[in-house]
């Protein structure tokens, strides 16, 4: 092997290390999920608290085209239409907006535990 040749292949394993790395940077975690402080909805109707990923959504609105618009329909029940909102990580509340203390953080506005 030539001086030439070792280095451009030093230059081809730097190339190749390099892509793999920003790909592994770069790619999104897909796998990661949110135990909390995901996309949660409940129902207007069963208050059935559930978590809907983007997924889910976007098959209801491919199968409900004259739904895009408005709130997602209730996939238990049927009857009721989802609100969005956030889950407390301390006691699991749903809650659509977090209070503030007077500090300034964000405390549960069910169980006013800090957030
Ligand atoms: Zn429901
Ligand atoms: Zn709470």
């Amino acid at each position: 092997m030539t001086d030439k040749q070792k280095v451009i292949l030093s230059i081809v394993a730097i190339i190749v290390a390099g892509g793999f790395v920003a790909s592994f940077i770069f790619s999104p975690s897909d796998s990661e999920d949110f135990p909390d402080g995901g996309t949660w909805y409940k129902c207007t109707a069963c208050k059935e608290m559930q978590n809907i990923d983007s997924e889910a959504k976007g098959d209801f609105y491919d199968a409900n085209p004259n739904m895009i618009g408005r709130p997602m329909g209730c996939p238990k029940c049927k009857k009721g239409s989802l609100i969005d909102g956030l889950k407390c990580p301390v006691k699991g509340c749903f809650y659509t907006q977090a209070k503030q203390k007077s500090d300034g953080s964000p405390i549960c506005p069910i169980c006013n535990s800090d957030l």
